[in-house]
């Protein structure tokens, strides 16, 4: 059958051949210790779901608004005011099916053919997928390691041409294990005033920061930080809510009234109950999130002075998301076991069968001299696979 060549031009996700291949070893019975989740492994708290269930209970199982009901725009309103210092009606929001979503869509309601959108590598493998199907170029502007691989104002500065319409920020990062401080953030919001280039400002992982990190909305710097930055936000990872598939969008209104135009033609609104416990759970009136988060810093911690006690293996301590990106390159160019390890991608394939720990390349993020880690699961897994990792390339 005819594939159009805008799916075509997809490529398809160079992360998911690791995690394939590990879930193979798995079924045939081999104990696989797996970095390579993107997701909590906690559950999602029970108050939530008591409030789904609740929802569906009364009936609320029926199409609402395409942007969502006005209860949880409202919610997320005060959210926004109350913890982000942001002052948005329910009108400047609209519910999405996951922050994929709310990137995707705001993507398609704001490029045209040839648009350019800067985007520091290392990024979210979605990010240049979504660029390209709404038209539009992805400029990637490769960072230091030295400076946490975040991009300088400098790097922006030059990034800049006459056809850029818009810079991609994703903090706390994704792979990263990143975040830049108020400061850092200031200076990027100086050198975009005078100019019309819109923010889209990734800030899902808000909720999972370090150590003093302290996190700020890019849209809170300053009013002209507000006027030109469209925030993603959502539930998935802070709530352990990836399933739900619940992200949110909030911005210029008429950025968030061209979403929903497209949003009613194609998806309509979130699922109705979802939505329903998505008021409850954005109260947290439980602390389940900073217990998690407490959680996620222990594990962060551990796994990056692992990493680093590891000959070869340069690690920053995470500041934020659930992520180590260790440099490995010191290793490219050795053969272990037979394997020519050229790169991230060959080092995760060796590292897989040989060693059989799961861990995602630094390619596809754009950042081929390291590989991922999450720590999204246990001490004892973290333990036991850097004992392995260290074993092997020893
Ligand atoms: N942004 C980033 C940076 C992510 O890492 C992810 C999930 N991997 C998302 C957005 C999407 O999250 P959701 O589950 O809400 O679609």
């Amino acid at each position: 059958m005819k594939i159009s060549k805008r799916a075509q031009a997809v490529p398809p996700s160079a992360t998911m051949a690791v995690t394939a291949r590990a879930k193979e070893l798995k079924a045939q019975g081999i104990d696989i210790v797996s970095f390579g989740a993107g997701e909590p492994d906690f559950d999602t708290p029970d108050f939530i779901k008591d409030a789904a269930i609740e929802a569906i209970k009364s009936g609320k199982t029926k199409y609402t608004a395409t942007p969502g009901i006005i209860e949880l725009r409202k919610a997320i309103a005060e959210k926004l005011q109350k913890e982000n210092n942001l002052t948005y009606t329910p009108e400047q929001i609209i519910v999405n099916i996951g922050a994929k979503h709310s990137v995707y869509e705001s993507l398609q309601a704001t490029l045209d053919e040839g648009d350019e959108v800067i985007l520091p590598a290392p990024y979210w493998v979605t990010y240049p997928e979504a660029i390209k199907l709404a038209g539009g170029t992805a400029k990637v502007v490769e960072t230091d390691a030295a400076n946490s691989y975040k991009i300088t104002p400098d790097q922006l500065k030059t990034a800049i041409t006459d056809k850029t319409v818009m810079l991609l920020l994703n903090s706390p990062n994704n792979p990263g294990g990143f975040s830049y401080s108020p400061e850092e953030l200031g200076q990027i919001a100086k050198v975009l005033e005078g100019t019309d280039i819109m923010v889209l400002s990734d800030e899902i992982y808000e909720k999972l920061v370090y150590g003093d990190t302290k996190f700020i909305s890019f849209a809170a710097l300053s009013e002209d930080a507000y006027n030109r930055t469209i925030t993603i936000n959502g539930l998935s990872k802070a709530f352990a809510m990836t399933g739900w598939r619940l992200g949110y969008t909030a911005g210029p209104v008429e950025v968030i009234k061209a979403m929903g135009k497209l949003q009613s033609h194609m998806t309509q609104n979130a699922v109705t109950f979802a939505q329903a416990a998505a008021i409850t759970a954005l109260e947290d009136t439980t602390g389940a999130v900073e217990k998690m988060r407490i959680e996620f810093e222990k594990r962060g911690a551990y796994m990056a002075e692992r990493l680093n006690a590891i000959e070869g293996v340069t690690c920053a301590e995470p500041t934020g998301a659930f992520y180590c990106f260790p440099d490995v390159s010191a290793h490219f160019g050795r053969n272990i076991g037979g394997a020519e390890l050229s790169g991230s991608m060959e080092l995760a394939a060796a590292l897989l069968e040989q060693a059989n720990v799961a861990l995602v390349p630094g390619q596809p993020f754009g950042c081929p001299n390291n590989v991922r880690l999450s720590f999204a699961c246990s001490l004892e897994q973290i333990d036991k696979g850097l004992s392995r990792i260290e074993e092997w390339l020893s």
